[in-house]
């Protein structure tokens, strides 16, 4: 019962994990001792939250090994038993959604109002839903079956959504995983272990080995099935590359710069609002952050006093503030990189939001006009609260500027004629296009990218299939073995 826990958020889980404010990975169903450590802190104020493992090549293999181990029983228990399991993993994270909320605000710089009303509550989606499908899992997947030992490896901005999308559809499919959260974030992947604990989930069948990049690529290296990765693009290939030739499942959702279309008959109001959710939602640190506006031409100055006038009332500040729109930066590099990019343009003109600004690791929401279609602000993915802006005449040469980037995560239409959206839509490279709304998710849709924003879709039944394969003639053959 985490009600005896002491106040602190961070304390609470070093006492559920029973090792102090230094966290060793939870493994074959246990907490760890802490090996080398590195410092996790709160982005808002710089504050040290807790140490946490540098995961080795050792303590991955030993974490595979617990997984492998662990597999055939739970693949064994049929799609039932699992549908079980997974129920009960997504009550608890609801009954105990305030602590998750919390510590993903505390260490990552989300706002409480997101994590809290967002990012949880879609976490619990995420499990129900899965829970339901394996439900029917047998006698819906004749033919099939789980890859085995799944490694998957997630990103800072939305923690404890990304292990959901990973683990509860692996979990669901009979694989059991070994799972390594961002160096950034790693507190609620580990308070998730107690989670898997209390469910009843056996031992070794969810593995969480923290560390960074060098962690990560030990275990795509490792004696694994399946590779589920989702980062950056460069990372992406590099496992590409990794897995290439070694036959195992792979899924990469990837980096996005989605469009942002706005046509002269959108209802501008809403548009505004829309843009406000689909780039300083999460302060623009979201892979699929509607990050390029395209506006009609002769609509773009009206359209552009709205929105300035817009970011001016944004409030950026405390993340654990239930009243500001924009909370922290993840990290001081995070926030250089964000500025090298801004501050290194010599193009466009610069509008940032006239609100105040705390000190510390905060950006400003910024608009950037006037850019031209190669330059680089228009191009690279900049990942924070970043809006950069161009105009269109016809809705091809709006389709044409959409798809002129290497990615293809998602697009938002904004106009009152259903057909011009319906028109538009099937022309644009996405993997997924909103009409008149932005950064809506369901467990029930896959989501995923094309060209450089990745492969494979996580949620719905592609995301379950990809957490499968087919049978062949040696798992006949090893069953008669056994
Ligand atoms: P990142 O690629 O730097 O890191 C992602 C994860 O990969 C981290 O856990 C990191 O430790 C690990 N990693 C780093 N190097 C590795 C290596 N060589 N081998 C294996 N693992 C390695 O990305 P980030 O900066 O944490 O996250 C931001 C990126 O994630 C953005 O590009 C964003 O668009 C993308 N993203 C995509 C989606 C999606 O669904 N498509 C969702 C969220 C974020």
């Amino acid at each position: 019962d985490y009600g005896t826990a002491p106040e602190s958020a961070t304390d609470a889980l070093a006492w559920i994990a029973g090792t102090g404010p230094r966290f060793g990975h939870f493994l074959g169903g246990a907490y760890r001792e802490a090996g080398e450590t590195f410092e996790t802190r709160n982005p808002a104020t710089g504050e040290v939250l807790a140490e946490i493992t540098q995961g080795t090549a050792e303590d991955v293999e030993a974490a595979v090994a617990a997984a492998r181990a662990a597999q055939p029983g739970w693949e064994g228990l049929g799609g039932k038993g699992r549908a079980r399991v997974l129920y009960a993993i997504a009550r608890l994270v609801q009954k105990h959604s305030r602590l998750f909320a919390v510590l993903e605000s505390l260490e990552g710089g989300k706002p409480i109002r997101e994590s809290r009303d967002i990012d949880i509550p879609l976490v619990a989606r995420h499990f129900y839903h899965h829970a339901g499908l394996a439900q029917l899992f047998d006698t819906e997947n004749a033919g099939r079956k789980a890859w085995g030992v799944c490694g998957q490896i997630v990103p800072w901005n939305f923690p404890l959504l990304m292990l959901a999308w990973k683990i509860a559809p692996a979990l669901a499919a009979g694989n059991t995983v070994v799972l390594k959260p961002a160096e950034w974030t790693s507190l609620t992947a580990l308070l998730f272990g107690d989670i898997c604990r209390q469910a009843g989930l056996p031992e070794g069948v969810v593995n969480i080995v923290t560390g960074d990049g060098e962690t990560g690529a030990a275990l795509v290296a490792s004696d694994i099935d399946k590779v589920a990765f989702t980062g950056s693009t460069d990372v992406g290939r590099k496992i590409r590359e990794a897995t290439a030739g070694r036959g195992l499942g792979l899924t990469l959702e990837l980096g996005g710069k989605s469009p942002y279309i706005v046509f002269e008959d959108a209802d501008l109001d809403s548009a505004v609002e829309g843009l406000v959710d689909a780039i300083w939602f999460n302060g623009g640190q979201v892979c699929c952050a509607g990050s390029r506006l395209l506006v009609q031409e002769g609509i773009a100055e009206a359209f552009h006093a709205k929105l300035k006038a817009r970011m001016d009332k944004l409030r950026v500040g405390d993340p654990l503030d239930k009243s500001i729109d924009v909370g922290a930066i993840v990290d001081p590099e995070q926030l250089s990189r964000i500025r090298a990019l801004v501050d290194g343009t010599d193009e466009g003109e610069i509008h940032r939001a006239a609100c105040e600004i705390p000190e510390g690791c905060f950006y400003p929401p910024t608009l950037v006009t006037g850019l031209s279609q190669a330059s680089r602000l228009m191009q690279e993915e900049i990942f924070g609260p970043v809006l950069v802006s161009t105009t269109f005449r016809t809705p091809s040469e709006a389709v044409q500027i959409a798809n002129d980037t290497r990615y293809g995560l998602a697009a938002s239409l904004w106009s009152e004629n259903i057909n011009t959206c319906l028109d538009i839509a099937p022309k644009i490279a996405a993997g997924v296009v909103w009409i008149n709304g932005t950064n809506m998710f369901d467990a029930a849709a896959g989501f995923g990218g094309v060209r450089e924003s990745g492969f494979g879709r996580e949620g719905g039944p592609e995301g379950l299939e990809a957490y499968m394969r087919p049978l062949h003639r040696g798992d006949a053959l090893e069953k008669a073995a056994a």
